[in-house]
């Protein structure tokens, strides 16, 4: 069976195929659909996104389609950036701004007051436009600086407590089994495995 993933973040689509990857499924992207209408993400929260982006594809695919929103939630900026995180510092995505904004943000906040979450959602929409949606979070600190090469977004400044280090250090095989898209993903796994036995979720 297929599934298509309406993203065209390459990095995002290998972590979902990666947690994915044990089941028998044909995993495409927008890459293999350039005609596909262009998604506007102006939903109030992280669900209304990945439900649209889900609807959306699935409509016009005419497949079972996956639609990913994520983002990260900062305590002391009132769970900024959120639903902004990749237009953090402008419309123009960069994800080094965006950690330069947010370490100027929390300049003269303390380590104790850094707390933040990855959250990630993750909806299903089947042909006949049924839905379904999960979410995932992973909870962490911002750091005083970008440390570690590994990931995108926010992953330099992200400290895991357990680990003391960022996602950018710690590498894929760590964060791929404690990250927020892996948690909603395990969920949605969860319902893939009884759509393949029974068409439906
Ligand atoms: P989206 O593509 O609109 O869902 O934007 C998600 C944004 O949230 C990314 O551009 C990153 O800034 C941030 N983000 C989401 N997940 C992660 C992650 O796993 N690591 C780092 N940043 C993330």
């Amino acid at each position: 069976m297929e599934l298509i993933v309406a993203t065209k973040n390459k990095k995002k689509l290998k972590e979902i195929k990666e947690i994915l990857k044990d089941l028998p499924l044909q995993i495409r992207s927008l890459k293999d659909f350039p005609d596909a209408p262009r998604i506007i993400e102006n939903g109030k929260t992280f669900k209304e996104n990945a439900i649209k982006k889900a609807k959306i594809i699935a409509q016009f695919s005419k497949r079972l389609t996956l639609g990913e929103d994520s983002g990260l939630e900062v305590g002391a900026l009132g769970a900024r950036p959120g639903v902004y995180s990749s237009r953090f510092s402008g419309k123009e995505k960069s994800d080094r701004r965006n950690n330069l904004k947010l370490l100027q943000s929390l300049k003269s906040t303390p380590l104790k007051k850094r707390k933040a979450r990855y959250v990630c959602a993750v909806a299903l929409c089947d042909t006949s436009g049924k839905i379904r949606v999960v979410e995932g979070t992973c909870q962490g600190l911002i750091g005083f600086k970008m440390q570690g090469s590994s990931g995108f977004g926010y992953d330099p400044i992200f400290i895991v407590p357990r680990y003391k280090k960022t996602f950018a250090q710690l590498g894929p095989d760590v964060k791929h089994k404690i990250s927020h898209r892996f948690h909603a993903l395990s969920k949605i796994h969860i319902l893939l495995g009884q759509y393949l036995k029974k068409s439906k979720f």
